[in-house]
């Protein structure tokens, strides 16, 4: 049986580690397992953290065929070397044994607005770095949707009280249940002596689906349901639309809450789904019934209408779904719950001062610099959902922009309206 000893052995040490080109944050994955065999486990969990402050998440929750094991040269013969089984190791022995470093503080105050994976990184960065931050958190606690998206199943947030540990012996000071935008803003905060804000706020907005039916009791939307699942009554049958991740989340969560009879229905075909192709195998195992090609067109009392929809690529090679009319069915809910993406939620800068795309997300330049000087964004909030390692590798460059901001370096000052990034 293969053990985390026995893969790191398999490694083969690639002059040019494409699992290390293959992740966001360009992991030293061959330089880790080095250390691991040598038992140095300190300095591994060291190195992997000063690289990605959370790699401890990343090696649970990162999408590795995409990205680590995804790209090791061994896939080809079939069996590619597992690198997160050791990166969990590693990196929660580093937690457990954490000690924070010597630090002279420099003076200079940096708000970060958003205690998710961004935010938490551009914390650990700065305030390693001297700086003395302040956390705001429109929930009570950190994570952002580490605790109040990915279910505990998946991620157990007893991490998430290992990186509040490690903010506390940093210094940050956090403020949660205050939500930027409502009742202070940014301005505020540069009149009380910031040098420098981070917006990280994700997208915590559900995007509507715009069918009748939307207002009724018996429907929620996931990112909220998978806030707190436990205040929420579904019933025994449960349908879910959507295709993506937080709609297989959601499956899962309402399987393991009620022990319900859960449907997920999308109009894509299972190909198509956007979902991680191991979430999806899981979600089949733990029992919930998927509708492929099924597009919801009404939501009543006790069913969700659907109508079957083929896909058609046109010659330009542009794709549409076309809906069959004559093939309308029911499927039978308690409960609706809808899991179509998200947007961004309000300003938390006032006056429209930053500019915002046609989605209200952050306009940034490469270096994370918003339209309004002293004002810094990465994460979700700028590039619109996408994973927990990107929005780390993000973050690492705001981190290394607010520094060399707050330094005065020259270049940062020449400052330029940002195009849009992504
Ligand atoms: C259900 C679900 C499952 C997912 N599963 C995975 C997965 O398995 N793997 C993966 O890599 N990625 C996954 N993702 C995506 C990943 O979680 C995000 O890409 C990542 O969390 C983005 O980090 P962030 O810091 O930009 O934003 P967030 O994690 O969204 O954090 C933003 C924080 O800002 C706070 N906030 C918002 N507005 C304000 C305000 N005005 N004032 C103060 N605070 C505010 C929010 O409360 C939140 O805590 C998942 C997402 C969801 C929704």
């Amino acid at each position: 049986m293969p053990t985390i000893k026995s893969e790191a052995e398999r490694c083969i040490k690639c002059k040019i580690p494409k699992c290390s080109k293959g992740c966001p944050v360009s992991t030293p994955i061959p330089e880790a397992f080095d250390l691991f065999l040598k038992s140095r486990l300190r300095e591994a969990g060291e190195m992997l953290f000063n690289n990605n402050p959370l790699s401890a998440v990343c090696a649970i929750v990162c999408p590795h065929e995409r990205n680590c094991t995804g790209n090791c040269v061994l896939a080809q013969k079939g069996h590619p070397v597992e690198f997160f089984k050791m990166e969990q190791y590693v990196s929660q022995f580093y937690l457990e044994t954490y000690t924070p470093p010597e630090i002279k503080k420099n003076g200079k105050k940096i708000g970060v607005v958003g205690a998710g994976p961004a935010g938490i990184t551009v914390s650990i960065i700065l305030a390693q770095k001297g700086y003395l931050i302040t956390l705001f958190e429109a929930m009570d606690s950190i994570g952002g949707t580490l605790r109040y998206g990915i279910p505990e199943f998946r991620l157990p947030n007893s991490i998430l009280d290992f990186y509040k540990n490690i903010l506390d012996s940093l210094g940050v000071k956090f403020r949660p249940n205050t939500r930027i935008g409502t009742n202070i803003n940014a301005e505020d905060m540069f009149l009380d002596g910031y040098s420098a804000i981070f917006v990280a706020t994700g997208t915590q907005r559900p995007n509507r689906l715009g069918l009748l039916g939307e207002t009724l009791g018996h429907v929620h939307f996931a990112i909220d349901y998978l806030k707190s699942p436990d205040t929420y009554r579904l019933g025994k049958k449960v349908a879910i639309i959507g295709a993506g991740n937080v709609a297989i989340d959601a499956a899962r969560t309402a399987i393991r809450k009620e022990d319900a009879d859960v449907t997920i229905l999308h109009f894509m075909s299972e190909d198509d789904m956007t979902a991680n192709k191991a979430d999806i195998e899981m979600a089949l195992i733990d029992g919930v019934r998927f509708y492929h090609n099924c597009q919801a067109i009404r939501i009543t009392d006790d069913t969700v209408k659907c109508v079957r929809v083929e896909k058609s690529v046109s010659e330009d090679g542009s794709v549409s779904f076309v809906e069959d009319i004559r093939s309308t069915f029911d499927v039978k809910a308690h409960s609706v719950i809808i899991a179509i993406g998200q947007g961004p939620g309000a300003d938390v800068v006032s006056g429209g001062s930053v500019t915002v795309t046609q989605k209200g997300l952050f306009q940034v330049d490469e270096f994370s610099r918003t339209s309004q000087q002293g004002v810094f964004a990465a994460g979700d909030v700028v590039t619109g959902p996408k994973t927990v390692v990107e929005a780390v590798a993000f973050a690492k460059i705001a981190a290394n922009t607010i520094d060399e901001y707050c330094q005065g370096l020259p270049w940062i000052n020449d400052f330029k309206h940002p195009s849009a990034r992504l």
